[in-house]
């Protein structure tokens, strides 16, 4: 367990931008916590600690910035890792669902045959709004028949209620607001 100061470090390097990218919307900037080695490993050792022994056969990481966390900690677990993408992006054969965001409507793309039947899979993004983009990756994991263990974020923006939109699922997160 990390402490609650090394938490408090990694917290301190996610800057608030208002009204990005639209108005009303206090945008999670995690570029300042990237800059800084320290913070980045909290993050990833802090999620990984939760994983480590149980078996994770692959982390899908949800585009953009869900990449960035997701291929480091699928190293970290030995799992596969596999991109959930914005439409058009991937070359072969895709699965596509859409759902809304906390700001906009999307879609997302999964290669086929990119999960093992009953593979245990991870779903990480960098932030939990509503839930719905989580919630579109998991959809499109379970259309393979993979089963989804567990939601990692590393942060939670818990007054938007999207653990409620992944229930029963297991939700973790880092930092919460
Ligand atoms: P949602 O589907 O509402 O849970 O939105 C999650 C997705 O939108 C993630 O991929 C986040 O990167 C992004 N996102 C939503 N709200 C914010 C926010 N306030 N700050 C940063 N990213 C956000």
């Amino acid at each position: 367990m990390l402490s609650a100061e090394t938490l408090a470090y990694a917290k301190s390097k996610i800057r608030d931008i208002p009204d990005f990218p639209t108005p009303g919307i206090l945008f999670k900037d995690i570029t300042p916590l990237l800059a800084e080695p320290r913070a980045f490993h909290i993050v990833l050792d802090s999620l990984a600690e939760r994983f480590i022994g149980e078996h994770v056969d692959a982390v899908v990481g949800v585009e953009a910035r869900g990449f960035i966390f997701g291929g480091a900690l699928a190293a970290r677990l030995n799992a596969s890792f596999v991109p959930a993408r914005k439409p058009g992006k991937l070359p072969a054969e895709s699965d596509r669902v859409s759902y809304k965001t906390e700001y906009s409507t999307a879609e997302l793309e999964m290669h086929k045959a990119s999960i093992k039947k009953g593979g245990r899979v991870l779903v990480v993004d960098d932030v939990l709004a509503t839930g719905g983009t989580a919630r579109a990756a998991a959809e499109l994991v379970t259309r393979q028949e993979g089963e989804v263990v567990a939601y990692a974020f590393v942060i939670e923006l818990a007054f938007l209620g999207g653990r409620n939109v992944l229930a029963p699922g297991r939700v973790e997160h880092v930092i919460s607001y």
